[in-house]
This record gives structure tokens, C-alpha cells and sequence, in this order.
């Protein structure tokens, strides 16, 4: 099983992607968490897309289909992948459709005074590159590894306003191209409770937990 995570920057993507692996056996693939390791490794795909993500606007299509297509092919993914962050634009959705079947698509709806208020709050740790609300971690310090937490350059106000932009104008439209096999939930209230209604129904289908 393949499934889609579309939302807003802040609405929790990256959680619900985390409890889906764990529940379901789902491989979670973030681009955005793609391109950051290979610019942590100097590579040349994310020291390219650098420049875009350093301006809040989306990498061309050759970069990202390149980066996910290298991490889709490997062995793991076999058992079913959850995009979180990709497609983003009807551009990627439509080249998808040529590397993968996507069976669900789950869009979390979140008010952008919201998505911002978080994004504001999230720390990543360098390292796990797990993302944290700044309220709810010790000094700024990573649960898991004990690193020192840090702010992505694109998690700053103005580039998250743009993200948004972004996101309303390109990527919304694909909640269209994704009726036919569509979940929505909304973003707002605890990760559990978020979570909730996803987990019911893909249990609900008969899938592994
Ligand atoms: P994210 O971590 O998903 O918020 O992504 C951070 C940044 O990486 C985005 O603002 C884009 O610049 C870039 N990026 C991630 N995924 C994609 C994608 N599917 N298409 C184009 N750019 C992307």
C-alpha cells in the first residue's frame, strides 16, 4: 500500500508519516528531509536544491524526481511508502502515476495562523533530523541523541509565509486530482487525536497493525 500526505507546512505531516511506519510496516520518504541529507553530505542533488529551499520555493521537477526515484528503487520500499512532502505540484503528480500506484491520499486541513504558529515553534535535531515543538523538549536539546537543537533557515517567518503561498496556490489543487481515493482529517487538536481517524480507517481495509 502507497499512501499520500498532503497538508500545509506545520499540519503534521511528518507525525502522522512516523505513527504509519510504525502501525502499518510503511516506509516513510520525506523530499525535504531527502534534500537536507544530501546537502549535510555536500551531494550534488541537495547543494543544488539549496538555493530553492533557502527561498521557500519548490526545486525544479528533474532535481526531485531524481531524489525520490533513488529512494523509492531501493529494496525496503517494497513493502508500501508514505510520501510526505511529494507531489506538490500536478507536474509531480502526474509523473508519479509512472513510478508508483498511489492507493490513499490523506489531506490534513489546518488554518494558516496555525501552520504558522508551529512552524515558528519547530527545532530539528541536526542529526535525527526529527522535528520537535520547542515547548514540549528540555533545552533545546534532542530526546533521542542529546544534540542541540537547531531552526531551519526555511522555518523563519518570511520564507514560511512564502511556503504557504506555495502551498495554496500549487499543491491544494491536488486534493482535485486525488478524490477518488481521499481521506481528510483535520490538523487541529493532539498528535493522537490526529492520528485517530487515519489509523481506523486503513485498519478498517484490512491493512497490517
Ligand atoms: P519540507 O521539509 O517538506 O517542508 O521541504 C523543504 C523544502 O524542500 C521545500 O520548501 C522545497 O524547497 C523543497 N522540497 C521538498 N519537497 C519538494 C517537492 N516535492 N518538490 C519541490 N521542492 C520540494
Amino acid at each position: 500500500m502507497n499512501i499520500i500526505l498532503l497538508g500545509p507546512q506545520g499540519s503534521g505531516k511528518g507525525t502522522i508519516a512516523r505513527s504509519l511506519a510504525k502501525d502499518f510496516g510503511l516506509i516513510p520518504i520525506s523530499t525535504g528531509d531527502l534534500f537536507r541529507e544530501s546537502i549535510a553530505k555536500k551531494g550534488k542533488l541537495g547543494l543544488e536544491a539549496q538555493k530553492y529551499m533557502n527561498k521557500g520555493v519548490l526545486v525544479p521537477l528533474d532535481l526531485t524526481i531524481k531524489i525520490l526515484t533513488s529512494r523509492i528503487n531501493q529494496p525496503d520500499c517494497q513493502k508500501g511508502v508514505i510520501l510526505d512532502g511529494f507531489p506538490r505540484s500536478l507536474d509531480q503528480a502526474k509523473a508519479l502515476e509512472k513510478i508508483i500506484k498511489i492507493d490513499y491520499c490523506i489531506n490534513i486541513d489546518l488554518p494558516h495562523e496555525e501552520c504558522i504558529r508551529r512552524v515558528l515553534e519547530r527545532r530539528i535535531c541536526p542529526k535525527c533530523h526529527q522535528g520537535y515543538n520547542i515547548n514540549w523538549v528540555k533545552d533545546n536539546t534532542c530526546p533521542k541523541c542529546g544534540s542541540k537543537l537547531v531552526q531551519r533557515d526555511d522555518d523563519k517567518l518570511e520564507a514560511v509565509k512564502i511556503r504557504l503561498e506555495v502551498y495554496e496556490k500549487t499543491t491544494a489543487p491536488l486534493i482535485n486530482f486525488y478524490s477518488d481515493r481521499l481521506l481528510k482529517i483535520s490538523g487541529l487538536g493532539s498528535p493522537e487525536d490526529v492520528y485517530k481517524p487515519v489509523k481506523a480507517f486503513l485498519s478498517k481495509l484490512g491493512g497490517k497493525n
